[in-house]
C-alpha cells in the first residue's frame, strides 16, 4: 500500500488523473477481447524480430504474446497481414507547445504574440498528429504557461486525443541561458522568473524546481549548456555546479527525473557529475564523458530531427545562429558514433518541434539514427524500451509484455531491413482504443 501511494505521489496528478481516465475512458472496451496477428513482431525485449506475431488485448492491456497464446472464444481477430506489430514509440525530447515555422522570425513574431489558450490549441493539434504516427507516449522538455500541463491532463481526461505526456513544465535556466527568453528589451518583454524557470544561485534554482512541481511537473527539464537557437555561445556551461546539484537533488527528492539540454562537453560533465538523468542533443561531448555516463548510466538523446532541419537550413535563421547550427551539427555526428562504439544507453528524441513539419514526423528520428550507424534493432529499442526506462515508465510500456498497456503500433513488411517503415504506420493502438487503421487516422 506505501509502495502504491508512493508511486501515486511520485507519478503526481498525472497519474491521479489517468487512474480516473483508465477507469472511465477503457471502460467501453473492457469485455471485449482483440486479437491482433501479423507476419513479425517486435516485442522490444533484444533486437529480434520474432515470427509468432500473435498479441491478445483486453481492457487497454496486453494480456498474452506469442504462437502459444490462448484465443478466447468471440475474440475480434485483426489481422494485419505483411506487417511487423511494434510497442507504441515514445518521444522523450517533445516540445508540443511550440509551433513549428520555416520562417524563423514569424515564429518568434507567433510566440509572442500569441495568447496561452490560443497555444494550447495548436498544441492540441500537434498531439493528435504526433499520436496518429504512431507515438503513444512523450516527454515534454519545456514550453510556457504550463500548457503541457493543461494538455496532458485533458488527453488523460479524454477530452482530446494525444500520447500519454510526461510533462515538465518550464525549463530551468540561467539568465540570459539557452532557455531564457531572447534579449527583448525589458522595457518591451518582461524578464522571466524562476516560477517560470529562470534562476540565480542554488536556492533560487531549488525554488525554481518546486514551482515546476508545484504546478504540475512530472520530470524536470534543466539547461546545462548554451544553445543552438539561443543568442548564447552554445557550448559554455550555464548554471553553475552548485544550481546543478540543487536542480537535480530537489527534482530527485520529489521523485522526478531530470533531462539536460546539453550541447558543450564541459557543462554536460557538470551535469553528469551533479547525477543527471539524460543528457539531450550532446553535440560536443568528449570520449571521457561519454564513458562517464556508460558507467552511471546516463542516457543520451540525439536529437538528430531539429540538428539536421537546421544545419540545411541555417540560411533562413540569424548568422549566429546559423554558424552555431553548422559546428554543432558536425560534431554531433562523430559524437554519435562514439556513444555508439562506448555503448552509452540511447533514448529516442527528436525536437521534432524545429522542423515545420516535425510534429507527426517523429519517426523520422529512427532512420535519422541508422544512417548515422545505430543498428536498426538497436534503434528501434532506443524508440520503445529505452525510452519508456528512461522515463521510469517501463512498468506500463515499451515492450510488448503481457501487463504492459496495449500501445501497439504495427507498420509495413520488416523495419530491420526499411527503417523508414516506421514512418508509414498502418495500425495504431493506444490503451487499447485503435486510433488508427488501414493507414488512416480514426480520430475526428
Ligand atoms: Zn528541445
Amino acid at each position: 500500500m506505501l509502495k502504491a501511494i508512493q508511486r501515486i505521489a511520485r507519478a503526481g496528478l498525472a497519474g491521479v488523473l489517468l487512474l480516473c481516465a483508465g477507469a472511465t475512458g477503457s471502460a467501453q472496451d473492457s469485455e471485449k477481447t482483440v486479437v491482433l496477428r501479423a507476419a513479425h513482431l517486435f516485442d522490444a525485449t533484444s533486437e529480434r524480430l520474432r515470427s509468432d506475431a500473435v498479441v491478445v488485448v483486453r481492457a487497454g492491456r496486453i494480456v498474452a504474446v506469442g504462437g502459444d497464446a490462448a484465443i478466447p472464444e468471440g475474440a475480434e481477430v485483426i489481422d494485419l497481414g505483411d506487417a511487423t506489430l511494434l510497442p507504441g514509440f515514445i518521444d522523450v525530447h517533445s516540445h508540443l507547445t511550440l509551433e513549428p515555422d520555416e520562417n524563423y522570425y514569424r515564429k518568434t513574431l507567433n510566440e509572442l504574440m500569441r495568447n496561452p489558450t490560443e497555444m494550447a490549441f495548436y498544441a492540441a493539434a500537434n498531439a493528435r498528429r504526433t499520436l496518429e504516427a504512431g507515438f503513444t507516449a512523450v516527454r515534454h522538455v519545456g514550453g510556457r504557461e504550463f500548457i503541457d500541463v493543461g494538455l496532458r491532463n485533458a488527453i488523460a481526461a479524454d477530452l482530446t486525443p494525444g500520447p500519454r505526456i510526461l510533462a515538465a513544465g518550464n525549463a530551468i535556466t540561467a539568465t540570459g541561458g539557452s532557455c531564457d527568453r531572447p534579449p527583448f528589451p525589458a522595457q518591451r518583454v518582461a524578464p522571466l522568473t524562476p516560477r517560470e524557470g529562470v534562476c540565480t544561485g542554488a536556492d533560487q534554482c531549488r525554488e525554481a524546481v518546486r514551482d515546476q512541481i508545484k504546478w504540475g511537473a512530472d520530470a524536470i527539464k534543466v539547461c546545462a549548456s548554451g544553445g543552438v537557437l539561443s543568442y548564447d555561445p552554445v557550448d559554455v556551461p550555464q548554471l553553475t555546479r552548485e544550481e546543478l546539484e540543487a536542480v537535480i537533488g530537489e527534482a530527485h527528492k520529489w521523485g522526478r527525473k531530470v533531462a539536460a539540454h546539453s550541447h558543450g562537453d564541459a557543462a554536460s560533465r557538470l551535469a553528469v557529475e551533479a547525477g543527471i538523468d539524460s543528457i539531450e542533443h550532446g553535440s560536443f561531448l568528449s570520449e571521457d564523458t561519454l564513458k562517464l555516463m556508460r558507467a552511471k548510466g546516463v542516457y543520451l538523446v540525439p536529437t538528430f530531427m531539429a540538428l539536421d532541419w537546421v544545419e540545411s537550413h541555417a540560411d533562413g535563421y540569424p548568422p549566429n545562429i546559423a554558424e552555431k547550427a553548422h559546428v554543432a551539427a558536425a560534431a554531433h555526428a562523430d559524437m554519435f558514433r562514439a556513444a555508439l562504439r562506448i555503448g552509452v544507453p540511447i533514448a529516442l528524441g527528436t525536437d521534432a518541434t524545429v522542423r515545420p513539419d516535425g510534429h507527426g514526423r517523429n519517426a523520422m528520428e529512427f532512420a535519422l539514427m541508422v544512417e548515422a550507424g545505430m543498428r536498426p534493432g538497436a534503434a528501434l529499442l532506443a524508440g520503445t524500451s529505452n525510452a519508456a526506462r528512461l522515463i521510469g515508465l517501463e512498468a506500463e510500456m515499451g515492450t510488448l509484455t503481457p501487463g504492459k498497456w496495449a500501445d501497439i503500433v504495427a507498420v509495413p513488411g520488416n523495419p530491420l531491413t526499411d527503417i523508414r517503415a516506421t514512418e508509414r504506420p498502418l495500425f495504431v493502438m493506444q490503451r487499447g482504443r485503435v486510433v488508427r487503421r488501414d493507414g488512416i487516422s480514426l480520430l475526428r
